[in-house]
């Protein structure tokens, strides 16, 4: 058994190691996210640090239960107009967004892979990946499966969380699973002055409008960090992960 037939990670094994791998069975996550402000207590790169952290777990658990997986690169950046206004946001606009995902999932397919599911884990990103997967699935001719963690993983979600149903932005969630991965992406001599005095409701379920964060939130933030903690988040990841390498092992998602 040769030393990496446990790496998950792409851009850790060598040209010949991943073509290796490059059989139908296997299963490819490419973590798309965004680098955006996420008020005043996390750091930009919280939708990046979770989307590879679940990707990476997830594919650990394919592994671990015989399908084979590999995790690409994150694809950090975005479509985060609606964030703009409160700095540290970088955005693409959707023809960048779209040429970037589908040439990574189009050189992926050329190898060789035939399972390929796109790893959201950016609330801007959700209607674009999957407009995407579809679009990629017709063009090149392999199933491409969008998925964002948190919607797949609304029931285990809303009973870890405690103060809201699902993640929000920079709340309850986000902060506790930052704390988790990534602690010193938390300033939490700031996070009193984080919870919003206002912020807007979200649109009814099945509607859908553009609307600047501005409009909705005086900090930045939907929802209330105060309840986080890295238990929970934790708890959020293996919940996340655990659901995603269920789903993605079933032969029927890629029938
Ligand atoms: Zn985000």
């Amino acid at each position: 058994m040769a030393g990496h037939d446990d790496e998950v990670a792409w851009a850790r094994l060598t040209a010949a190691e991943i073509q290796a791998r490059a059989n139908p069975a296997t299963v490819v996550v490419i973590p798309v996210a965004s680098v955006e402000q996420h008020g005043p207590h996390l750091a930009t790169g919280v939708d990046m640090w979770l989307a590879s952290a679940i990707a990476e777990r997830s594919a650990r658990k394919l592994q671990a239960a015989g399908t084979p997986a590999l995790v690409t690169p994150c694809l950090w950046s975005g479509l985060a107009e609606h964030h703009m206004a409160f700095g540290g946001t970088i955005t693409l606009d959707e023809a960048g967004f779209a040429a970037m995902v589908g040439g990574v999932a189009r050189s992926v397919a050329r190898h060789g892979f035939r399972r390929i599911a796109l790893l959201n884990g950016h609330g801007g990103n959700i209607e674009a990946i999957q407009t995407l997967a579809i679009v990629l699935t017709r063009e090149i001719g392999v199933p491409v499966v969008g998925v964002t963690y948190w919607l797949a993983s609304a029931d285990s979600f809303g009973a870890i969380l405690e103060a809201q149903p699902n993640v929000m932005h920079a709340c309850e969630a986000e902060t506790s699973m930052v704390m988790a991965v990534q602690p010193d992406g938390v300033r939490a001599e700031a996070i009193a002055r984080a919870v919003p005095k206002r912020f807007a409701p979200p649109a009814p379920p099945g509607f859908k409008r553009h609307r600047p964060f501005a409009e909705m939130t005086d900090t930045g933030v939907l929802g209330d960090p105060r309840p986080a903690s890295a238990e929970k988040g934790e708890r959020l990841l293996e919940a996340a992960s655990a659901r995603l390498a269920d789903e993605l092992a079933r032969p029927e998602l890629w029938q």
